[in-house]
This record gives C-alpha cells, sequence and structure tokens, in this order.
C-alpha cells in the first residue's frame, strides 16, 4: 500500500496568516517542509482521500492526484469537512454540466446527522454517494476493505483499518485522547506496517518554554504527545507510525525539532509528516518537499 500525506497540519495550517510565532516565521522563511496544509491523506491503491480539509484542492493539485474514487470522513469537525465541495470540483463535467463520476464518501453518524442536509446537495447532483459507517463493520473501498472503529466521546470519530492481501494500514487522523487504552485491548488494531496518528499537543517547547497559557484548556482536553501518542505507538506496534496534525503553533517546534524529537525514541518508529511525505508498506521514500 502506498500513502502519502497531503496535509500535515492541523485545525491550524502553517504558516498562519499574521502568526508571528517562530513555527510561522520558519515556514515564510524556508518553505518547503515547514509549510503544512489541512489534514488530509491520499492512499493511492484505493483512490481513496482521507478528510477534506478547507485547502484540499490545492493539495490535491500539488501533488498531481487527479482521481479520488472514495472520501473517508473521519469526523465533522471543520478542519477535516469544510472543504467538502472537493466532491464537486473533482466531479463536474464541462460538457454535461452533469457529474462524471460519483464518488464514494463514507462517514460517520454523528457526521451525518451534523452535516448531512447540506451535503445531500452535491450527492443530488450526483457528485457523491454517502454512506454511513457502522463501528466494527467493514466495507470494501476498491482494491482495499475497510474496518471501521469508533472512539472519542459518543464515537464521533471514526479510525480505520486499511487491508489488501498482504499489508494493514490503521488511521486515527484526530482526538486521540484515551485511544491507546482502547486499542491496547483490540489486536485487529496492532501490528500494522504504517499507523497514521495524531501528533498530540505539547505543554512545552524545545527550549522548554511553556506554549499557551497554563489553563489553556487544550492541555486537558486534547491528547497530548506524551501522554496519549507515545502510548499509543506502543499499544499499536506498527513498523512505521507518522504522525500527522501538526497545529504548528501549538507545537513550537520547526521540522528539524520535530525530527530531533523522534530521535528520542530510538525503540518507537516515529516519524513527523511533512506534506507531500509517501510511505509504502515495506519501505519509506520521502516526497517533493
Ligand atoms: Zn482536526
Ligand atoms: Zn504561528
Amino acid at each position: 500500500m502506498r500513502v502519502t500525506v497531503l496535509g500535515s497540519g492541523g485545525a491550524l495550517v502553517t504558516p498562519r496568516p499574521g502568526c508571528g510565532c517562530r513555527v510561522c516565521e520558519d515556514a515564510r522563511a524556508h518553505g518547503g517542509a515547514s509549510k503544512r496544509g489541512g489534514p488530509s491523506l491520499y492512499v493511492h491503491d484505493a483512490h481513496l482521500l482521507v478528510d477534506a480539509p478547507e485547502d484540499v484542492v490545492w493539495l490535491l493539485n500539488r501533488r498531481g492526484i487527479e482521481r479520488v474514487n472514495h472520501l473517508f470522513i473521519t469526523h465533522w469537525h471543520p478542519d477535516h469537512t469544510a472543504g467538502f465541495r472537493v466532491v464537486e470540483t473533482l466531479a463536474w463535467d464541462l460538457a454535461t454540466g452533469g457529474a462524471r463520476a460519483c464518488i464514494d464518501v463514507w462517514l460517520n453518524a454523528a457526521t451525518l446527522a451534523r452535516l448531512g442536509d447540506h451535503w445531500r446537495y452535491f450527492e443530488r447532483r450526483g457528485y457523491c454517494r454517502l454512506h454511513t459507517i457502522q463501528p466494527g463493520a467493514t466495507d470494501q473501498l476498491g482494491p482495499l476493505s475497510a474496518r471501521w472503529f469508533g472512539y472519542a466521546p459518543d464515537t464521533f470519530l471514526t479510525g480505520a483499518v486499511l487491508t489488501d492481501n498482504s499489508s494493514r494500514v490503521i488511521v486515527a487522523m484526530d482526538e486521540t485522547k484515551d485511544l491507546a487504552t482502547y486499542l491496547a485491548a483490540e489486536p485487529w488494531a496492532q501490528g500494522c506496517d504504517i499507523a497514521v496518528v495524531e501528533t498530540g499537543w505539547f505543554l512545552q517547547g524545545p527550549q522548554g518554554q511553556e506554549l499557551g497559557p497554563p489553563d489553556l484548556a487544550f492541555r486537558t482536553t486534547e491528547a497530548g504527545f506524551v501522554r496519549d501518542t507515545v502510548p499509543l505507538v506502543r499499544a499499536l506496534r506498527p513498523a512505521q507510525a507518522v504522525l500527522v496534525h501538526i497545529n504548528g503553533d501549538l507545537v513550537g517546534r520547526t521540522p528539524a525539532e520535530l525530527d530531533a524529537l523522534a530521535a528520542e525514541y530510538p525503540d518507537l518508529p516515529l516519524r513527523f509528516a511533512h506534506d507531500g511525505l509517501t510511505v509504502t508498506t515495506g519501505a519509506t521514500s520521502v516526497g517533493d518537499e
């Protein structure tokens, strides 16, 4: 299987207009891997797009991806759905003024309840078909099967284990607080070739400085890198762990500083993503930037 990280950012992309933090300044000065688009992946084998952030059209363009057969929406939060109209952008046909393709969209009940009425318009136009995911069920996405799992309060998040005949990829894009405890008891989630998981929160920057005010709600409500992500990777035991959803300002680290952090865990196969990073089961290669 081959997976490309289209956007390695989180709810905050990098650089953020008007932001003078050191991570955004680094991205303006150096570009390349320092720039991060919204959270999204592409699984080449099934022409599968995972999540639709605001900038997803441009992230697809940047990687030369022209075909999307499936769109898996992990949850309703705007940083994962605000670019949903990508289905129209991809499917609209000038010759007929209608749809030239119909994208299968996989979404959970919470997302459907929140955004379904709005998205049915695109379904009526023929650009997509909405399929409601049942946690624990398996669906066929072209050559891949997807075993869905629900997590986070009220299971408003969906993760997936994607399988072909020879390899497995597990995806948990966001809201992974306490997910390690759940998946440590689930053999089907463990030992995958690739785990793509959220990076989580940092309480301190690389020089030990506090990131954000001490009473910032995120410090306790969101997944933390040390508290949640490291135990999650330990529980999952993947051959490669790709860390995504990197909220630039809020992790306080440049790409080089994130690489140095990963090196502090020599027993874990951690790799902080950058836009365009492509990983394959069995080997790792680096994208254009
Ligand atoms: Zn998010
Ligand atoms: Zn910033």
